[in-house]
């Protein structure tokens, strides 16, 4: 299975910004993609195209949506649709990003559809699930695990191609707040993850990458990477800066 080393750049950079960032992130990666590891760069909408024109071509480069309306088109005013994305040359989006689900109010549910019409419609869906620090004190990592891979899975069977689909496991207390999960910690829930993919989806689970995201950064980077079940990584705030990112990119 391919690595997923992924950049979030939320509501960050111009599509001038996101340009010049993905020039730097490829020139100062050549030569230094390791064969198993593929990047995959979610800029804001507006600067997709930019991101586009930057990868387009180079193999193991990827670029997605960090969001869609799971619609193919209508009145929903300031929404786009996977066909938009696919039509910048997108193969990922995400869904069930904890941002989505606490700042915008998505539920379970919702996140489920995303995933369900994104794949229908040809996209590759990275789904982002993690707990809250108070569902982590209350010891209930495992349930809320369980119950967003139940809800965000619930259009999807085994026999989902499984390059087409990805997890990431994103604790929302370690998110953006420089505090990274640790070993343990990221092992049991990703070990509680892989467990939960198997009773949904069958052998097809071992070969669907989970990613670890919560303030990762080039010096965490790779003893993250070393850990069981974890199959790349989804960056927030360190991938931003084009060194950064590529520090945290080649094996
Ligand atoms: C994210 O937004 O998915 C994320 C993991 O952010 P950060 O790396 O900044 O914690």
């Amino acid at each position: 299975m391919k690595k997923l080393m992924a950049a979030n750049w939320k509501m960050h950079k111009t599509a001038t910004e996101a340009e010049e960032t993905a020039r730097e992130v490829v020139r100062l990666l050549d030569g230094k993609l390791a064969g198993d590891r593929s990047v995959l760069i979610f800029p804001p909408f507006t600067a997709i195209q930019a991101v586009a024109a930057v990868l387009s071509g180079r193999p193991g480069y990827y670029w997605g949506g960090q969001n869609f309306h799971p619609k193919d088109e209508g009145a929903f005013t300031g929404e786009v649709s996977p066909e938009m994305l696919l039509d910048l040359g997108c193969s990922y989006a995400l869904a069930g990003h904890s941002e989505r689900r606490w700042v915008f109010g998505e539920s379970d549910e919702l996140v489920g559809e995303k995933v369900a019409f994104g794949l229908q419609k040809g996209l590759r869906m990275v789904l982002c699930i993690g707990e809250k620090l108070e569902e982590r004190k209350a010891d209930k990592v495992e349930e809320v695990i369980s119950r967003q891979l139940e809800a965000g899975l619930a259009g999807v069977n085994e026999d989902v191609a499984p390059e087409s689909l990805a997890v990431a496991y994103e604790p929302v207390w370690a998110i953006g707040t420089g505090e990274v999960a640790g070993p343990e910690e990221i092992s049991e829930a990703h070990t509680q993850t892989r467990v939960k993919l198997r009773e949904l989806l069958g052998n097809t689970a071992d070969q669907i990458p989970i990613l670890y995201g919560g303030s990762v950064k080039p010096a965490n980077a790779e003893q993250i990477m070393e850990l069981d079940n974890v199959d790349g990584v989804l960056v927030g705030g360190a991938s931003l800066a084009a060194d950064s990112f590529s520090g945290i990119v080649p094996a």
